[in-house]
């Protein structure tokens, strides 16, 4: 039987966690008894550098519950670091991980479904939300507008799927492998290319406490998904460049007519002639060195090239044993 960790980031999550560990613990019991998870299969609560009673909670949590251990990070470091910390602590212990967070939001109803996925064979299992009707309007489409730019950048991420997966031993051992310090696991783990499917959820709306999600840590959330997958738009400045400096010599021409009919004061011509056509070869500048920014980028995060799914060999392996 699978030994399953779930993997939970908790920061400042002392008004949920006894709820959540206590859900969390019936579950795995059930799972247990159903014989889908082997009984080593525990949650690993990772605090994440809080400053309220968190981890004193998850001290006493452990002390007294066989199905919980905790992780705590020494600073607050984000919640992708947190996964990561608390998936790579899993990593050797389990057969299989599944990450969720802290808040309820993921429905737990559905981690037998992922299990099924597992065991028939699935690396990867990504949690998708069917709708997003507990988000506020604002979070509902600006969420969806990521997702669609992403997509339009050319990076493969899954729609409407957050942080709530399962991910086979090797698949961890293949993450392990990408060495990038600006996290954003939604997009790398759709790189590591074993076997994977979806299973579908409600989210609900957090059990309590606040969310730790601001506006501005959403934005710079988003803005690593982007420059962390993809130098598109250091590419689309030479675009622009080319754009600009088409158009200032439509612009000079303009200039140059109004100067020669008389239009214009003097000295205009020149002034905005030369900031248009250098405002342009500016741009196209800056892509160039963009483009080459663009490699040293990718050459410096050293993702592994490739990865070998499995080997087969010509013939059967009696005529191997022959050789
Ligand atoms: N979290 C974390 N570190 C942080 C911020 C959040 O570990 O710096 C955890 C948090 O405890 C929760 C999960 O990440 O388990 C998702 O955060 P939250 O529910 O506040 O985000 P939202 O659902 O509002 O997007
Ligand atoms: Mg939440």
């Amino acid at each position: 039987m699978p030994v399953l960790y779930l993997v939970i980031p908790c920061y400042n999550e002392e008004a949920v966690l006894p709820e959540t560990v206590k859900q969390l613990t019936e579950k795995l019991r059930a799972m247990q008894a159903d014989g889908l998870i082997g009984p080593a299969s525990r949650m690993l609560l990772v605090d994440d550098g809080s400053k309220d009673k968190t981890w004193t909670l998850i001290e006493r949590f452990s002390a007294e519950n066989t199905f919980v251990s905790g992780l705590k990070l020494a600073h607050n470091r984000g919640h992708q670091n947190a996964l990561m910390a608390g998936l790579m602590t899993a990593k050797d212990k389990a057969d299989c991980v599944i990450s969720l967070d802290a808040d309820l939001q993921d429905d737990i109803g559905v981690l037998d479904d992922f299990m099924v996925k597992f065991n028939e064979g699935c690396d990867v299992v990504y949690g998708v939300r069917n709708k997003r009707e507990t988000d506020t309007f604002f979070k509902r489409t600006t969420a969806q507008g990521f997702y669609r730019f992403m997509k339009a950048l050319g990076v493969d991420v899954v729609y409407n799927h957050a942080d709530y997966r399962l991910m086979s031993r090797r698949a961890l051992e293949a993450l392990s492998e990408y060495r990038e310090v600006n996290l954003f696991l939604r997009g790398i783990v759709p790189l590591i290319g074993y076997r994977s499917d979806y299973v579908y959820y409600d989210r609900h709306e957090r059990f309590a406490g606040e969310s730790k999600y601001p506006l501005k840590k959403m934005i710079s959330f988003a803005l690593d998904g982007i420059t962390s997958f993809s130098v598109k738009p250091l590419k689309m400045i030479s675009s622009l460049g080319i754009l600009v400096s088409l158009l200032s010599v439509i612009g000079l021409l303009y200039a140059l007519v109004s100067h020669f009919c008389g239009f214009t004061v003097v000295g205009w011509t020149a002034i905005v002639s030369s900031i248009w056509l250098l405002g342009g070869i500016q741009l196209l500048c800056i892509g160039v060195v963009g483009g080459y920014i663009g490699k040293i980028y990718s050459e410096v995060k050293a993702r592994p090239r490739y990865r070998i799914e499995a080997l087969v060999k010509h013939g059967n392996p009696a005529a191997d044993q022959e050789n």
